[in-house]
């Protein structure tokens, strides 16, 4: 099952599912310009290509070829190069969203705010107490 949305890319109605994220239309297109592009780089003078190299060869649009990327079209195994920015540095990265600095990062600040959100819930409660407390007294 799937719900009716808009494609993103040319807005027209189609039904969106978990595999298929634009519509027939767009998406016969995507696998078009994959071929294309999975056509030269399994080349063996392009197999080390880098992003940046694959996007100026084949004209594709660099984010269409992180998604291949990203939905393993292109498996990372057999071409080395191919990875794209992570989300909050630009570093290069080959899989998630984020580089493993800024995944710790991440991470760290989420603990800080925890941290932070307990310690909130710990003053309102004890602010409830009192209020509860004065209420009693009078
Ligand atoms: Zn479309
Ligand atoms: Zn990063």
């Amino acid at each position: 099952m799937g719900d009716v949305s808009n494609c993103p890319k040319c807005r027209a109605i189609f039904l969106r599912t978990k595999f298929r994220d634009v519509c027939d239309k767009c998406f016969k297109e995507e696998e078009k310009i994959f071929e294309e592009v999975y056509q030269y780089i399994r080349k063996k003078e392009n197999r080390k290509a880098m992003i940046n190299q694959v996007v100026e060869d084949t004209g594709v649009d660099e984010d269409l070829l992180i998604k291949f990327i990203k939905m393993g079209k292109l498996k990372l195994s057999q071409f080395p190069n191919l990875g794209y920015k992570c989300e909050s540095c630009g570093s290069f990265i080959q899989e998630g969203s984020l580089c493993a600095t800024c995944t710790n990062n991440m991470r760290k600040q989420l603990k800080t705010y925890n941290q932070e959100e307990k310690r909130k819930a710990e003053l309102i409660e004890k602010e409830k107490k009192v209020t509860f407390y004065t209420k009693n007294e009078e």
